[in-house]
């Protein structure tokens, strides 16, 4: 491959004059020469050179000029340029060595050999010089190109030592085999399983880094096989681990959800981007195994799996460092109701099509994306039908919603209103009231008429023995047959 013009941009000449003015040897490295092969995009250069990283940064900030700005750390030896939007990181070649508790290396300076041996996967330890005289040459020590031809994912050195080392490195092979769709080199592979146990050196928030790269890549599916086949699972995620298998009772046995999990999960990731529906497909079925029950009339039943599911959802997210704001919150919300648009297909009434888009609100379609996901059946007729099926209740939806508008929809008398009509201040009585209304609104065909909303309100206040005040009444009675 030649490197010459691959490397076009300008800045590896400025790097490779400014390396020639100080005596160094400067080179391209990992992620970037990796995806210069694969024609990916590709955003941060790493450069090494022999010598101080820092000098060389300051040389090439001072090259490029007005604009561009150096900062760097003298306790790491790495600097970092910024110009144009770009970023460009400096580290002199480096010797690393580790100790059994900490993946913190001692480091110490060292050769470009050295550098390039402590890297993760023979993809990722390649270099090319960016000095004028060598301009383009590559430094392939491990074989690097071949593995990317072969799509392997391949330690350059013994991959038991590289993992106990830094234990990273295992969510790190299985990051890459799934973004790039590569393989990984059995011996690597075995590897992984063999110091499964060694991640309990490593902070959950790096974990769940890699893992959110797993899940943001095409078919996250690679990378939770990948991972429940090599034990990792078991070591930080039992309750994904769970749904894995089938059981047979009396010759009857149930589908094996992590499997149908997997087929969802790669689905949904085809049909949207977002990262949390995504998390919603892999939870959807999570308490499954808890809720199992052999019924000799039924089967197998899992009642109440999306409930019992979406109360699994905080702990597990609060384990992973994910994030415990409005997004777990919604993960929980597709969970819980990841059964009702099925249950319409089955029978569609208007007050359940009502009440499902009341309760999903802004997150209907992405519902309803999970939902035809969900329907993983290998029979194709029975696929087709279920998907028409659905089709009938998005109609349904569409019309519902445009009459009465239900998507953001609150009764049309608030908790402020009732504790004016019957003076009296926040209390169980208000709540008990307005979810009296509410219930009776969404069961109804007019969720939006005030009159009949007033009716609900006075019977329930009666039966809680509350009188409403005259004027208040009068004043909610005049707007409601103004309207
Ligand atoms: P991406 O930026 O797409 O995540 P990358 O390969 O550039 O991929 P970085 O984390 O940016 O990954 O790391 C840059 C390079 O540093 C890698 O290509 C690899 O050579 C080396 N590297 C990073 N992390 C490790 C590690 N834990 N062990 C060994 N080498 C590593
Ligand atoms: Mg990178």
């Amino acid at each position: 491959m030649d490197f010459k013009s691959k490397l076009k941009a300008k800045i590896f000449h400025t790097v490779g004059e400014a390396a020639d003015g100080l005596g160094m040897e400067a080179y391209v490295v990992g992620g970037y020469v990796r995806d210069l092969f694969l024609d990916r995009g590709s955003k941060d250069i790493d450069f090494v050179t022999v010598g101080s990283g820092i000098e060389l940064a300051q040389k090439v900030s001072e090259k490029l000029g007005r604009g561009a700005k150096c900062t760097y750390f003298k306790n790491f030896g790495t600097a970092q340029v910024k110009f144009r939007g770009k970023e460009y990181e400096f580290v002199g070649a480096r010797k690393e060595s580790y100790n059994r508790d900490s993946r913190n290396p001692i480091v110490e300076n060292g050769t470009l050999d050295d550098d390039i041996s402590r890297r993760d996967f023979t993809i990722n330890a390649m270099a090319v010089s960016v000095n004028p005289e060598s301009f383009g040459q590559l430094v392939d020590r491990f074989g690097g190109v071949d593995d990317l031809e072969r799509r392997v994912i391949r330690t350059p050195l013994d991959p038991d030592i590289t993992f106990s080392d830094d234990p990273l490195r295992m969510f790190r092979a299985i990051r890459f085999a799934t973004q790039l769709d590569f393989a990984i080199d059995p011996d690597t592979l075995a590897a992984i399983a063999r110091n499964a146990h060694r991640i309990e050196i490593l902070s959950r928030e790096r974990i769940e880094v890699e893992i959110n790269k797993i899940m943001a890549s095409k078919k996250p599916s690679i990378g939770w096989m990948l991972m429940r086949d090599t034990g990792l699972l078991d070591q930080f995620f039992p309750e994904l681990k769970a749904l894995s298998g089938v059981e047979i009772v009396k010759g009857r046995g149930h589908k094996d959800n992590f499997l149908h999990t997997m087929e969802v999960l790669d689905k949904v990731a085809a049909a949207s981007d977002n990262l949390w529906l995504r998390w919603a497909a892999l939870l959807h079925d999570i308490a499954k195994p808890v809720t199992k029950r052999f019924d000799p009339s039924a089967g197998w039943t899992f009642h109440n799996h999306n409930f019992i599911g979406s109360k699994m959802v905080p702990k597990i997210f609060r384990r992973l460092k994910l994030p415990l704001d409005e997004r777990v919150k919604y993960v929980q919300k597709l969970v819980e109701l990841h059964m009702r648009p099925i249950a319409l297909v089955e029978e569609v009434t208007d007050s359940a099509v009502r009440r499902l888009i009341f309760e999903s609100g802004n997150d209907l379609e992405d519902l309803m994306t999970l939902c035809r996901a969900d329907i993983t059946s290998k029979n194709a007729e029975k696929v087709r039908r279920h998907l028409e099926n659905f089709e009938l209740v998005m109609e349904k939806m569409r019309v519902i919603n445009e009459k009465d508008n239900l998507r953001n929809w609150q009764p049309p008398i608030d908790g402020a209103q009732i504790m004016k009509l019957f003076g009296i201040g926040q209390s169980r009585e208000v709540g008990e009231i307005k979810n009296h209304e509410k219930e009776c609104l969404l069961e109804s065909d007019t969720p939006n008429d005030l009159n009949l909303a007033l009716k609900l309100i006075l019977e329930k206040g009666e039966e809680l023995g509350l009188k409403p005040d005259p004027e208040e009444l009068q004043a909610i009675s005049t707007e409601a047959t103004a309207r």
